[in-house]
């Protein structure tokens, strides 16, 4: 069976100031009973803003019904598969949002005394110590606001190690195969980059990394299972081989939904991960939203951990500043503070035996879309997947056709389009991760989709280079939107 798409919401919607009509408002007050005072006169007229030209008046059910009809024309997990590869987007069970918005939770304020705060410490320093055994460290910092953030944190405190052992190094080793935020973070931390080579099989190449690791070099930054979904099987070898000059390892920890309770990165070697709460420990993410990139280290690294850290003496927590060697202060206050009630609230209704369960769920997922699209599109890697799937478009290009046309297709069949042209190692990839939060019959849908239209390809290649054809807009100009944004409504 295939899944009849029908865009119920099909009329235009203009502009909130194409919709205002002057003297228009969605709110009612009662008259003043105070005496009516110049807030020019009273605050200086700098601090008073005056109107803004154009800005649109409209009435209340216009401006609700207006961002109504404008999230019917979204995607969103709540409607369907999400297949994008690397970002894990699961399902949010409803039981972490309720939590979340306990009273006592959500209106917590960082000022308030740390004696009204007992409850959120412990919220803080559970979630520490389950990620802790989750991922075999010693220690975390939930201050990160995302895997990126988390990196940079991370490798900040590599430095920090190595210059209180004299020397904080020049170069940071990534396999070509890693997140374009790997590099990204090791430059801002001051390390220029060594790329190291994947091997056909997608692992990276170990005799290189033997050859090239040296005293120079801080360490290794590794994503295991690695961006395309291989696990790295050579790891503790890996760890062996930067350990014994003297180097760190780092793991970019955004795949660990295809580790969690399966392995530990600190039994396989690793000095120091961060996590991507967002991914792997649910939460509505995408789009810029919160996050939180918890960072799990060794103890070696412990003293130098963004401060302020938890204590707790007789019973009473409180926040320790005390902190001679830290690197400082990362973020505002201590994280999302929301994105860690739901992490916690989620790892609690699992327990361990669940999230074991959720792991291998996700790998299975992936397994079964690999073993049904495989007489269809190319598979680079035959190594076991782990929990996504990596194809190429290499058979469809022959026609024509390239990963992205496919994935504008998959949106007529009322699918999330899978993650393209990513990880770049791979020739026009056709990056798909399940997760276990979706069942056979929804998993079935996607893959008589994806057979379906590699069939249309061998047929009319023509007609799948035009799609989408049920979307408002169908092949927009993205690098024109991306290096000329109009972001600015002038009246007419
Ligand atoms: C998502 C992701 C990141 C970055 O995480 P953000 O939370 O988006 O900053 C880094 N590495 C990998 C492998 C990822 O999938």
């Amino acid at each position: 069976m295939i899944r009849k798409v029908t865009n119920s919401t099909t009329q235009n919607e203009s502009l909130l100031f194409e919709q205002s009509s002057p003297g228009k408002v969605g709110y009612q007050l009662p008259d003043l009973d105070v005496p009516v005072v110049d807030a020019k006169a009273l605050l200086g007229a700098a601090n008073v803003r005056d109107e803004i030209e154009g800005f649109p008046e409209v009435s209340e059910v216009e401006n609700v019904r207006h961002y109504t009809r404008l999230s019917t024309w979204n995607y969103a997990i709540d409607l369907g598969l999400y297949p994008l590869g690397s970002c894990t987007m699961k399902y949010n069970p409803r039981v972490n949002e309720l939590v979340a918005r306990l009273e006592g939770l959500a209106w917590a304020h960082p000022y308030q005394p740390e004696g009204l705060s007992q409850g959120a410490f412990e919220v803080m320093s559970q979630l520490e110590n389950c990620l802790a055994e989750i991922t075999g460290m010693d220690a975390v910092t939930l201050q990160p606001a995302a895997g990126a953030h988390g990196e940079l944190t991370g490798v900040l405190l590599m430095r920090a190690l190595l210059e209180s052992r004299g020397n904080p190094r020049k170069r940071l080793l990534i396999p070509d195969s890693a997140h374009g935020t790997n590099p990204a973070t090791a430059a801002m931390a001051g390390y220029s980059v060594e790329n190291i080579r994947s091997n056909s099989r997608g692992m990276m190449d170990i005799e290189q990394l033997a050859r090239i690791m040296d005293e120079d070099a801080a360490g290794l930054m590794v994503t295991n299972p690695n961006t395309v979904g291989v696990f790295e099987q050579e790891i503790v070898k890996v760890a062996e081989i930067v350990h014994a000059k003297g180097g760190l390892m780092y793991m970019d920890g955004a795949n660990m939904n295809a580790l969690v309770g399966i392995t530990r990165p600190g039994d396989f070697g690793i000095d120091v991960m961060h996590l991507n709460l967002h991914k792997t420990f649910s939460t509505p993410h995408g789009g810029g939203g919160p996050g939180s990139g918890a960072v799990a280290i060794k103890k070696h690294l412990e003293p130098f951990l963004p401060y302020p850290r938890m204590k707790r003496v007789k019973d009473i927590w409180s926040w320790d500043y005390d902190r001679p060697q830290s690197i400082g202060k990362v973020r505002a206050f201590y994280g999302n503070f929301g994105v860690l009630v739901r992490a916690l609230a989620y790892i609690m209704a699992h327990g361990g035996p669940g999230l074991r369960n959720a792991t291998m769920d996700a790998v299975l997922n992936a397994t079964y879309i690999r073993k049904g699209l495989e007489p269809y599109y190319d598979l680079p890697l035959t190594d076991p997947s782990m929990h996504e799937v990596v194809f190429s478009h290499d058979r469809q290009e022959k026609l024509g056709v390239k990963t992205m046309d496919i994935a504008k297709r998959l949106i007529d069949y009322g699918f999330h389009p899978y993650t393209t042209a990513f990880p770049m190692i791979v020739h026009g990839a056709i990056m798909i991760e399940p997760t276990e939060t979706e069942s056979k019959q929804e998993i079935d849908l996607f893959i008589d989709a994806m057979i379906s239209i590699a069939k249309e390809i061998e047929t009319d290649p023509q007609f799948v280079l035009k799609a989408p054809y049920n979307t408002r807009v169908a092949r927009v100009d993205e690098t024109t939107a991306a290096r000329k944004p109009i972001v600015r409504w002038k009246p007419a």
